[in-house]
């Protein structure tokens, strides 16, 4: 081989290993990406309710999903999820504090730290605002009433000071009413890379609580007290839960949340 043909064949050769590698990275990475696991639709019939709670659904235009914007959606329910996810920044803000970047300072005038408290949830301490130590209360009354001994937690993760999404979105964890039990044990299969590789993640399951510690009863308590349990959501994070009912009617002693039309305004009063 001349000299000039050495140089072209290993030039051939280090493009050809070089495709390969590329090759190899991609189906690697499609071996790890996790496929969604079905949420089933489970939630048994609601208790008659002996605590000093409300029963509460989610304000709709709180829930992610219904905010989130996909680049495949049309122009017009973009634009609908946009003006969604400002009030739900604007929600937030005024029941929580204000958080830099996220709406206006005009909103409130305190910040998510100073309405934190340190409280305790299932014997563990917890940061959260202060508006839902009452719902957590009544969530942890009926865990024990319910879903018996065979699951304690061992670490809490409740507000934060700095936001973990990367999107333009804003973590509830910054405004103390998100709490993620078990963050270690209980999956976000498809959250980040990392995540995808667990084998929890990995295995193909007939339900997401198979990816989980955490037994589903937990998840049914949460729910009939406003929380929002984010394994529903794409991301299917199963430790994370987040209150996104009405602050003010967490408590009966309150009276009960004002009904909602769709848009998640208090629907007007009949005269
Ligand atoms: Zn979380």
């Amino acid at each position: 081989m001349s000299s000039r043909n050495v140089l072209f064949a290993t030039l051939l050769a280090s493009i050809l290993s070089g495709a390969a590698l590329i090759a190899f990275a991609s189906h690697g990475a499609a071996q790890r990406r996790p496929s969604p696991a079905p949420i089933p639709n489970d939630a048994p019939a609601r208790p008659e309710n002996g605590t000093a709670c409300n029963y509460q659904e989610p304000i709709d235009y709180l829930v992610r999903e219904n905010f989130v914007v996909k680049w495949r959606q049309p122009a017009e329910e973009q634009a609908v999820r946009r003006a969604r996810h400002e009030q739900a920044i604007r929600w937030r803000t005024e029941n929580y504090g204000y958080f830099e970047g996220f709406g206006q300072s005009s909103w409130n005038r305190s910040t998510p730290s100073d309405n934190a408290v340190r409280a305790r949830f299932m014997g563990l301490p917890i940061r959260i605002n202060e508006k839902i130590v009452p719902a957590l209360a009544c969530v942890e009354e009926q865990i024990r009433a319910e879903c018996g001994e065979t699951y304690r937690p061992g670490r809490l993760s409740g507000l934060r000071t700095s936001n973990t999404y990367h999107n333009g979105e804003v973590s509830n964890h910054v405004y103390g009413i998100a709490v993620d039990v078990d963050p270690t044990l209980n999956t976000c299969c498809m959250c980040v890379a990392q995540w995808g590789d667990h084998p929890l993640c990995q295995r193909e399951v007939e339900s997401i609580y198979e990816r989980m510690a955490m037994p589903s009863c937990w998840v049914h308590v949460f729910e009939r007290f406003g929380f929002y349990w984010l394994g529903r959501d794409a991301l299917q994070d199963t430790m994370h839960f987040e209150f996104l009912g009405d602050p003010d009617h967490i408590l009966k002693s309150q009276g009960p949340p004002p009904a909602r039309t769709a848009e998640g305004t208090p629907a007007a009063a009949t005269p």
